[in-house]
């Protein structure tokens, strides 16, 4: 049943799988020698499909793609976008809820938005110096 992954789309898995967890399309893209965007896009057609790979849920402005992990949620900082992972696997009280209504989960995806920790650094630091400023 499982087709055969090219070459490409092997690169663009071990890319995924690698140390950028989270990646745009025009990111892998650059990340790959003799690519075209429209491989690319085939490539990572291809894992989803196979569910080696997913969509992560993000605002919207971008889709970004991420190698299928063990479940975890995203944190998106509201103050520079960038994403991240929380450990923490809401599979199963998903699923409890929803079998009372006679859904079946098979994934979910939770997206929280808050801000992160080196932005909440700056913004003390920032803080701090207007204070200093105002003395
Ligand atoms: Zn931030
Ligand atoms: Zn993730």
């Amino acid at each position: 049943m499982a087709e055969k992954l090219t070459t490409q789309t092997k690169q663009v898995l071990d890319l995924l799988k690698g140390e950028y967890c989270h990646l745009t399309a025009e990111e892998i893209l650059a990340r790959l020698d003799n690519a075209s965007t429209a491989t690319v896009y085939r490539s990572l057609e291809q894992l989803c499909r196979q569910r080696l790979i997913r969509t992560v849920q993000t605002d919207g402005r971008k889709t970004v793609y991420e190698a299928a992990r063990t479940p975890h949620l995203h944190m998106i900082c509201r103050h520079c976008g960038s994403i991240f992972d929380i450990r923490m696997d809401m599979t199963a009280l998903v699923q409890e809820a929803a079998a009372l209504f006679g859904h079946q989960v098979d994934e979910v995806q939770t997206t929280a938005y808050g801000i992160c920790r080196e932005c909440a650094q700056k913004q003390i630091l920032n803080q701090t110096k207007k204070e200093e400023e105002i003395q």
